[in-house]
């Protein structure tokens, strides 16, 4: 299939072209037609290197409201160099996407500029979790409207020890939200975040 059959915007189309995207990888011809389509909850079974980025970024991206400046979907990565990396690769995918704003939250940079950006309005926050919590700690994000959690290497993120800032930040968004978990491996605390967060997700091995 095509980008344009999955149900891709021409304003992405162009980006993802000029970015030498000629066709989807199997990763994303099953999880952008899945979000588009705001299916619940999805677990991915995937590893670096396969194209979930984009995977999550496309869909995202598209499904944002412009016109809500508020931060709508929230993805959670284990490092600072990954976070830089998913915030990126979304802001070229989205660059024919006017007034978007996505904003990478991570530890060992100015938190005072994060909040004055988050001031300023942002609806995609690509976050580890530690810096995610001082934020919500110190009120200076809301998680009020965030209709879509990603979870990216979840299980490098419960090596790190981040089960319970996980949890905590899960707690502070809306119970209605869409939830995608990419993971290389299942352990058992994977299934328990699942079967904790998810209602009868969609699963899917690449
Ligand atoms: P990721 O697994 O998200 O780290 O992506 C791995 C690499 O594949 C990145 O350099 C992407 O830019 C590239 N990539 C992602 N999707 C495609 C695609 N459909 N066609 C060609 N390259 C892609």
């Amino acid at each position: 299939s095509t980008f344009e059959q999955l149900g891709v915007a021409p304003e992405i189309l162009r980006a993802i072209q000029e970015m030498g995207f000629e066709q989807p990888m199997p990763v994303q011809e099953q999880v952008i037609p899945q979000l588009l389509s705001n299916t619940r909850d999805i677990i991915a079974l995937a590893q670096t290197g396969t194209g979930k980025t984009a995977a999550f970024g496309i869909p995202v991206i598209q499904k944002t409201d412009i016109g809500l400046l508020s931060p709508q979907t929230l993805i959670l990565c284990p490092t600072r160099e990954l976070c830089l990396q998913i915030a990126g690769d979304l802001t070229e995918i989205s660059q024919y996407v006017k007034g978007l704003k996505i904003l990478p939250v991570y530890g060992g940079s100015s938190i005072e500029s994060q909040i004055k950006t988050l001031k300023r309005g942002v609806q995609i926050v690509v976050a580890t979790p530690g810096r995610l919590i001082d934020l919500i700690k110190r009120k200076t994000v809301s998680l009020a409207n965030v209709h879509t959690v990603i979870l990216d290497e979840a299980d490098e993120m419960l090596n790190m020890g981040f089960t319970e800032s996980i949890d905590e930040i899960l707690s502070s968004v809306p119970q209605d939200r869409s939830m995608l978990l990419f993971s290389a491996t299942m352990p058992q605390e994977i299934a328990k975040i699942t079967k904790k967060y998810m209602s009868d997700p969609v699963e899917i091995i690449i």
